[in-house]
């Protein structure tokens, strides 16, 4: 497939598991589908190790010695960097701002930034008044006076090089699909900074697949800001892989109504969500992301949105620690 000609360094060993839920899909009155990208690879998993396999493709091939990531305090994308630059030998500096108005210990020691620390990640942990990016370029020049070779890596991976990460789940996922004999009436998933969805729409539109299953619920930012980040992203990444993009932000399909008060700020919904997933089928949602969309799920099969028997494929993106 034509995603060979872009540097890909393996962090995934092979697909993650495309499952059925029985005991929620009879609850629920769907055909319930997981996609456990919870469980790829290495540093405690998750969506953004798809993203890294070709952000540090490329960053290699750059020829650079050190990564900077720039996230919240509670970054899966920083901590996963972290872990794949363990794995790559390169270095790497995570910039990480107070994204959620949080300051509890909860939120300040959360599992990543242990994590970061355990991979021996050199953090730089800005207050919310200063700006991460200018923070990280100004970095990244002081290194490079140094005599390093510096790549600055997008918010959350999703730069279209990031998006070709789910490029590449797209192919997974349609693969599993043919082989267990299945077809999805919708595909949903969290959206934080689009790179995912952006990624899957690309990865559908590569294989002549229809797009119009493909629906996100946004937890960081709002609906009209979501729609046009995804459909940006999407845009750029067709054009990385050479496919016409006339009709990108129409193909973006987002749900709203789940977010709550803002980006990491626990619902009601996320936490019934939770408990359901965990009480029905001993699987973990995460807070942030995946317990969000997934109540997003629920609030559509009882509005009918999601019709009874339906096949519902829900990716699982991970971000427990
Ligand atoms: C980043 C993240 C997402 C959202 O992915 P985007 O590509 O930024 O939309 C979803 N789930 C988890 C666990 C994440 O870390």
């Amino acid at each position: 497939m034509s995603l060979e000609r872009f540097p890909r360094f393996t962090l995934l060993d092979g697909p993650t598991p495309l499952q059925r839920l029985p005991a929620l899909s009879t609850k629920l009155k769907i055909n319930l589908f997981v996609k456990r990208d919870d469980m790829s690879g290495l540093g405690g998993a998750g969506n953004k190790l798809r993203k890294l396999e070709f952000l540090l493709g490329d960053a290699l091939r750059s020829g650079a010695d050190i990564l900077i990531a720039i996230g919240g305090v509670q970054s899966n994308f920083a901590r996963l960097l972290a872990a794949a630059a363990c794995k790559a030998g390169v270095q790497c500096e995570l910039v990480l701002s107070h994204m959620v108005p949080r300051d509890d210990a909860d939120y300040l020691q959360n599992g990543n930034t242990i994590l970061n620390q355990l991979f021996g990640a050199l953090t730089h942990d800005l207050p919310a008044s200063v700006d991460a990016v200018e923070y990280a370029n100004a970095r990244a020049a002081e290194l490079e006076r140094e005599g390093r070779r510096v790549y600055i890596c997008p918010l959350g991976g999703s730069s279209p090089v990031g998006c070709l990460g789910y490029v590449a789940g797209a192919i997974e996922i349609e693969q599993q699909r043919a082989e267990q004999g299945l077809r999805f009436d919708h595909v949903l998933l969290p959206n934080g900074s689009g790179g995912t969805q952006a990624g899957l729409l690309a990865g559908a539109m590569l294989q002549g697949q229809p797009v119009d299953t493909i629906a996100s619920y946004n937890v960081l930012a709002p609906v009209e800001k979501t729609i046009e980040q995804t459909g940006a992203k999407l845009r750029g990444t067709l054009d990385l892989l050479g496919i016409p993009a006339e009709s990108a932000e129409a193909s973006v399909k987002v749900r709203d109504g789940y977010r709550g008060d803002g980006y990491g700020v626990p619902t009601d919904g996320m936490r019934h969500a939770l408990s359901l997933m965990a009480t029905t089928e001993g699987l973990l949602l995460d807070p942030v992301y995946g317990g969000k969309a997934f109540a997003g799920l629920l609030d559509d099969v009882h509005s009918g949105w999601i019709a009874p028997g339906s096949n519902v494929l829900f990716v699982m993106t991970g971000g427990l620690p």
